[in-house]
């Protein structure tokens, strides 16, 4: 079944809920290699996208405008380094979902990887570099490859959760090269990169709202 932007709004409330049950944890993680905002951060800004697209007319507004609009509020919401990845992770969502007024699972896949190559494009980091990427990058490739042995569209975001996850958990004997915690050279071994952490929260949030999409 096509996605709309009345899914879309349902995925971003999804996200936002999910983002705003793990806020203290995600603090807590950026605490120790950050600076304790990534909750606060990941929170206000889902929150704000998820309302400015929440706010849209859904029989009038196509998702290339409504990624768009969450890209600004995500932007806005947010002061930390994650605010303008986010932020063009949607711009390249909206890029990518252009002239459609409902997403195939194909046309969706290539939103989520386009939002991946958006945080790498904005960021320059590169695997292994303790970022987000970390989680992101294994996400949409496992996606992509397994969407060519014909699996459907909540399998493939299956696939891209525990590509994340195995992300996610690598980050913890990396040393971080880009962002606050560089600074900290091989002392943030053994800590769980915060944006990888909160990037497992969103492609869960997103999987889980496919799967019930799919029923
Ligand atoms: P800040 O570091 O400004 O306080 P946040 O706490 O919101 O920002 O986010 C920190 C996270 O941002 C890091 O854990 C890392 O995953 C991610 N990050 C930082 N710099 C980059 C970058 N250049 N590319 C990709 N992700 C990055
Ligand atoms: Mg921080």
């Amino acid at each position: 079944m096509a996605i709309a932007t009345r899914d879309l709004q349902q995925m971003f409330s999804l996200i936002a809920e999910e983002i705003g049950k793990n806020r203290d944890r995600l603090c807590e993680l950026d605490g120790v290699i950050g600076d304790g905002d990534h909750g606060l951060a990941m929170d206000a800004g889902w929150q704000a996208a998820a309302k400015a697209i929440g706010e849209l007319d859904q029989s009038q507004v196509v998702p290339t405008p409504a990624f768009n609009a969450a890209a600004k509020a995500f932007l806005n919401a947010v002061g930390a380094s994650s605010g303008p990845l986010y932020a063009t992770a949607f711009m390249r969502a909206g890029t990518a979902a252009k002239d459609k007024s409902d997403l195939s699972d194909d046309d969706f896949l290539c939103v989520f990887s386009a939002m991946a190559q958006g945080i790498q494009d904005r960021g320059k980091a590169e695997l292994g570099e303790k970022t987000m990427i970390d989680a992101w990058k294994p996400a949409a490739d496992a996606a992509l490859e397994v969407r060519r042995l014909g699996t459907n569209l909540s399998g493939c975001l299956a696939a891209a959760v525990e590509a994340a996850r195995n992300g996610c958990e690598a980050t913890r004997g990396m040393i971080a090269a880009k962002g606050r915690s560089s600074r900290l050279g091989d002392r943030a071994i053994g800590h769980v990169d915060p944006g990888a952490a909160s990037a497992v929260i969103v492609i869960e949030a997103i999987s889980s709202f496919l799967a019930r999409h799919d029923d």
